[in-house]
């Protein structure tokens, strides 16, 4: 870090800046985590120098048994912690990952049956403004209204009125577990493939929080930076016949060189996520997020679905009267990270929305407990209600950011 400091101070400022931000403040975005040193060591390291399009042993560049190692390490990682046939470690997100499953398994003008954006599903999963909206026909399941949600019977209505040849499931914002073998046996009946994009919930698979998606799915599409705590990436787990299809996908159709160094750091990340200790953690970090989502309820902040059996909450303000562009904002300013989200059926635009979106995976990896989630909760009430332009507002929210870093110096994120 020194040599940061003296080539780009600028840029060495940024880095502690956000290094501060994260230890002054509760991070509550549901798709982020903090990584260990183990993955940042060798997120920096030189391996970030090196070319090797392609694969291990069949590389179109010199010089890579290097990486060769570090890429074979990890497949067979990924291979025996998710018990999958296949794995690629290449893409360089879960939307590039996502746009490899669809090249393999789909062709543009396809259908294909997804979950809706604003019910919980994904940007790829058939938004208009992206590829998978532009390049395919989609069409979408929603939550029930009442239950809030997935509703397999209109999953399997849709596909048998529109016979999609792809089925996605696996969401950004739904708090509750999927019933893959419903969607198997649902897309087997319509001759779909079954893509689980998992990008969200694959971190308590690897720590057997939640039921694994691999048994069913045809092509498991994820991401290795939030609860698997790895590097920002993607990965894609599937079965071998898919495999040769899978791997032209994401090399050379959608992507050029690896990025070797996120591949040497998605390997490590996957050997932290085989020790015991991740099991605990993945459990803590469920057992948290519903100690957060009930002490929400408690506050008079309605967890959408009544609660979660994941790492995330999603939440209903619309009884509160605040929006959740203002509650993000409004906790921001008390040191709480967290996103606005749209709840289904919201009234309001994506921009608005009447929700706000809750994960604990950071706080979990912090040592925070289901006492914490208690106060956490107390915390994101009395911010979210509190006005920044009424009087004594932005007092009352710099008193809140006290707390919160008080409460957050007990458990600090990068120990010193
Ligand atoms: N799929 C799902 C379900 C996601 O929630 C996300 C990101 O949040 C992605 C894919 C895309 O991942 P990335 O941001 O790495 O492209």
């Amino acid at each position: 870090f020194d040599q940061l400091r003296a080539t780009d101070p600028e840029i060495a400022g940024v880095v502690l800046g956000e290094l501060d931000r994260l230890r002054g403040g509760l991070q509550l975005i549901a798709s982020e985590n903090l990584t260990s040193p183990a993955v940042l060591a060798a997120l920096g390291s030189t391996l970030t120098n090196k070319y090797a399009e392609g694969y291990p042993g069949r590389r179109y560049y010199g010089g890579c048994a290097e990486v060769d190692r570090a890429e074979e390490i990890g497949i067979a990682r990924a291979k025996e912690l998710f018990g999958a046939e296949h794995a690629n470690l290449q893409p360089h997100s879960g939307a590039s990952a996502n746009l490899a499953a669809y090249a393999a398994l789909v062709q543009p003008g396809d259908t294909v049956l997804a979950m809706d954006l604003p019910h919980g599903g994904h940007l790829t999963h058939g938004s208009r403004v992206n590829f998978s909206g532009k390049w395919f026909h989609t069409v979408g399941y929603t939550v029930r209204r009442d239950t809030e949600l997935i509703d397999y019977d209109e999953v399997r209505d849709l596909a048998l009125a529109h016979r999609p040849k792809m089925i996605i499931c696996g969401a950004t914002a739904y708090p509750r577990l999927i019933d893959f073998a419903r969607f198997r046996e649902i897309a087997d009946e319509v001759g779909a493939y079954l893509m689980v994009d998992a990008a969200h919930f694959i971190g308590l698979v690897a720590g057997k929080a939640v039921p694994s998606p691999v048994p069913h799915a045809d092509v498991v599409c994820l991401t290795t930076h939030k609860v698997l705590r790895g590097p920002r990436g993607g990965m894609i787990l599937c079965r071998e016949s898919l495999a040769q299809r899978i791997d032209k996908a994401v090399f050379p159709f959608t992507q050029g060189g690896p990025l070797m160094h996120v591949v040497a750091a998605k390997a490590v990340a996957l050997r932290e996520a085989a020790q015991p200790e991740f099991r605990a953690y993945a459990e803590r970090v469920v057992a948290n997020a519903r100690a957060l989502a009930a002490g929400l309820d408690d506050e008079g902040m309605r967890p959408v679905s009544g609660g979660t059996d994941t790492h995330l909450a999603l939440v209903d303000l619309r009884e509160v009267g605040v929006t959740g562009a203002d509650a993000e904002a409004r906790c921001d300013a008390a040191g709480i990270t967290l996103n606005k989200n749209a709840i289904p059926y919201d009234p309001q635009k994506p921009m608005v929305a009447s929700g706000i979106r809750v994960g604990t995976p950071s706080v979990t990896t912090q040592g925070m407990r289901e006492p914490e989630m208690r106060q956490v909760a107390s915390l994101i009430a009395r911010a979210v209600r509190t006005d920044p332009a009424a009087p004594g507002g932005a007092d009352t929210l710099a008193g809140l950011a006290g707390e919160v870093a008080e409460l957050v110096a007990a458990f600090p994120a990068y120990p010193r």
